[in-house]
């Protein structure tokens, strides 16, 4: 019997060759190519020619009024030239370039159809191609490549369809299909491929987009429900051990804070995988309830590693954890690329045999060498950085610990449904007491002098300022140059009444370190920096920022340099200069001064550049869909979402009649989409 999952090689005219070609387009099977849609249509529909504006791509019906005649010019250009009668009283003279042969279907009294553009001026259509039925309709334009053709997909679709229209099934059962009025999963396919017009076209879509974050949603949910019931370790932690540790930080936790620990430790305990998200604008005081969590995985007996996505980070948050630690049973390391190999020596066994327990560091973490005892809880700090691949690769360390992977940038609809649809989420959504509104503002780069004299001031108070340099894209020599030459002119600005200091992306680790160790110190007042210290660095007494070009910098990325300040009690300031070039550069700036809001920010960004954008390609975690737009057709996309959870909620959905399509589907067809990379 014929499934849609043939191989596209049961086709008749599919051989190797073509189906090795198809592949290039992602058509492996007849699925593949029914769902293979086309990207537009054009109007075959044959037209009146008194009705034709001026260059609109029509399809004229007609005969051959005369012989076509063919001229030569240029090298081996040819064209061809002949008439055709619409009507009594209309012959338009029609031209094909380079296409000769065509003179074979062109016989005096032929009827045909002729697509291409008309010129209102001549009276004239260059032709682009004959059809030889002349009923017209829609075509449909598929996204071709040098190795298949168009007029190949379009035979392929139609015999494909033609054969296996008897074996499509609904996969979105009925209810459903009822509630959100979508169509047959067959006409679906027909309309997609054959409209007989515009709106058939559009109500086909719908669905086709329907139908695909359906499919996605309804995998995501499953893998929800997966992490929900398998293997989760259930961990017996010391809640006295834990409410020493918490009355013993010099701060009361927000409630937020408080919320947030709460969720997490109900999911330690219970004997469930925990995958779960938390979100919480800079500054909002993540670091100390993943501190937390680790703490409630140690106290069970169990290891806990953070992995930071960069060295500086990665370093900043041990020493942090080890002060947090100081009076408790913790041994914090550090693990990363730049550990010297005698260190990694002997901290490799000792993370191997549980003495180390607390272990922070890079993507070092995830190396095949390294071996833990037993690792509990693995967070992952500023995780937007991190691929989804690296994520998984922390989860596979050890047996499946728990997940926390924490955010600084607010994850819009988008993408909490997409990218992070099986992930559960805990939000901070409170800043600690006492920190004031950083307030922000936009000069232009021939105000400089005036704003120097406002950093002064705030220097004079015994305060700390970042002046973030200009971001190059395509070169870190470039990056640096900048930077050094800022730091030459704030050193003649400043010193000696305030010292200078530099931080770039080409300076060793061990230098790195030691200028944020001397600017935390206060060693020096003013730190000259690349975009380095985007990420966690954490001085409070820091509160004036200066970004030089910051036109040049996305939103998320602006707000979370603007995040290194207003980290203390005292109030902040973050200037952007900025001389921007286009209308989008100017509504950024405007946009970062109207609001301190990191989730309007991030919507704000999603709508500007789009999910790729945001978090790299490869990373987003958002899969390529085929039609639908997870940005623009966001309705759809949560009421499929929601639809999605309908369907898997019940129990033994599999087994229901109204999903049996479905499931089976599913179950043939693992491999796709929910593999995110
Ligand atoms: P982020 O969420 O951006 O990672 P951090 O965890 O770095 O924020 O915390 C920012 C600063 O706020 C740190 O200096 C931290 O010690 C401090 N902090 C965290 N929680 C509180 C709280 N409840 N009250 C006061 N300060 C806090
Ligand atoms: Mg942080």
């Amino acid at each position: 019997m014929v499934s849609l999952n043939d191989a596209v090689s049961e086709l008749p005219g599919v051989g190797p060759k073509r189906a090795q070609a198809l592949k290039s387009l992602e058509i492996e099977n007849v699925n593949d190519l029914l769902t293979y849609f086309p990207f537009r249509y054009e109007d075959l529909q044959a037209k009146d020619p008194a009705e034709l504006t001026d260059q609109a791509k029509v399809t004229l019906k007609g005969t051959v009024a005369a012989a076509p005649v063919i001229s030569r010019f240029g090298r081996r250009k040819t064209r061809l030239n002949f008439r055709l009668l619409l009507d009594e009283h209309t012959i338009i003279p029609v031209t094909f370039f380079n296409q000769p042969w065509l003179k074979d279907k062109l016989e005096v009294g032929n009827e045909l159809a002729v697509y291409g553009r008309f010129d209102a001026k001549r009276q004239s259509l260059a032709g682009m191609k004959i059809i030889a039925s002349a009923d017209g309709g829609m075509g449909s334009i598929y996204p071709a490549n040098k190795e298949v053709r168009q007029g190949t997909i379009q035979k392929l679709v139609e015999s494909a369809y033609e054969a296996y229209e008897p074996v499509i099934v609904d996969l979105i059962p009925e209810p459903l299909r009822e509630q959100y009025r979508l169509l047959h999963r067959r006409d679906m396919i027909h309309d997609m491929h054959f409209p007989t017009g515009d709106a058939a076209a559009q109500a086909a879509r719908r669905t086709a987009k329907f139908e695909e974050f359906y499919l996605f949603e309804t995998r995501l949910q499953i893998v929800k429900q997966q992490d929900h019931t398998l293997h989760g370790q259930a961990f017996k932690y010391d809640l006295t051990k834990l409410k020493a540790f918490i009355a013993a930080l010099p701060y009361e936790l927000t409630t937020a804070q408080k919320r947030v620990v709460n969720e997490i430790c109900f999911d330690l305990k219970r004997p469930v995988h925990m995958n779960r998200l938390l979100q919480g604008d800079v500054g909002s005081g993540k670091t100390v309830v993943a501190a937390i969590a680790m703490y409630a995985a140690i106290t069970a007996g169990a290891q806990a590693a953070l992995m930071a996505p960069t060295e500086i980070l990665a370093e900043q948050h041990a020493n942090n954890l080890a002060k947090l630690f100081a009076d408790f049973p913790v041994n914090v390391a550090l693990l990363t690329g730049a550990t010297k190999p005698a260190a990694r020596k002997t901290l490799l066994p000792q993370i191997a045999n549980g003495t180390v327990n607390l272990i922070v560091g890079t993507h070092a973490l995830i190396q095949p060498e390294v071996t833990y005892h037993h690792l509990g809880l693995a967070v992952v700090d500023e995780q937007h950085r991190f691929g989804v691949n690296q994520r998984q690769a922390l989860r596979e360390k050890g047996q499946q610990p728990d997940v926390l992977a924490m955010t600084a940038t607010p994850i819009p609809r988008t993408l909490a449904i997409t990218a992070y649809g099986e992930m559960d989420v805990s939000v901070i959504n409170e800043l600690p007491a006492g920190r004031q509104p950083i307030k922000t503002s936009w000069i232009r780069s021939n105000q400089v002098d005036a704003t120097l004299r406002q950093v002064k001031a705030e220097l004079s108070s015994g305060s700390q300022a970042y002046v973030v340099t200009p971001l190059i894209e395509e070169s870190e020599a470039v990056d640096m140059k900048n930077a050094e030459a800022i730091y030459a002119r704030f050193k003649e600005e400043f010193e000696p009444t305030y010292k200078v200091g530099l931080l770039h992306g080409r300076m060793k680790n061990d230098e790195k370190n030691a200028v944020m160790d001397a600017f935390k110190a206060n060693e020096f007042q003013v730190l000259v920096a690349t975009t380095v210290i985007e990420v966690g660095v954490d001085v409070p007494n820091a509160t004036v920022m200066l970004i030089y070009d910051a036109d040049h910098f996305g939103l998320a990325q602006l707000h979370q340099l603007r995040g290194r300040v207003g980290r203390g009690k005292k109030a902040s300031a973050c200037i952007l200069i900025a001389d921007p070039k286009n209308e989008l550069a100017v509504e950024r700036m405007t946009t970062m001064t109207s609001t301190n809001d990191g989730f309007v920010l991030s919507q704000k960004d999603l709508e500007l550049r789009g999910p790729g954008d945001i978090l790299g390609k490869k990373q987003s975690g958002v899969p390529d869909f085929k039609v639908g737009d997870p940005v623009a057709d966001l309705n759809i996309l949560s009421a499929a979402q929601q639809a999605a959870k309908e369907t898997v909620a019940s129990p033994n959905w599999a087994d229901k009649d109204a999903n049996l399509a479905l499931a089976a589907f599913l179950s043939t067809t693992a491999h796709q989409n929910t593999t995110m990379d």
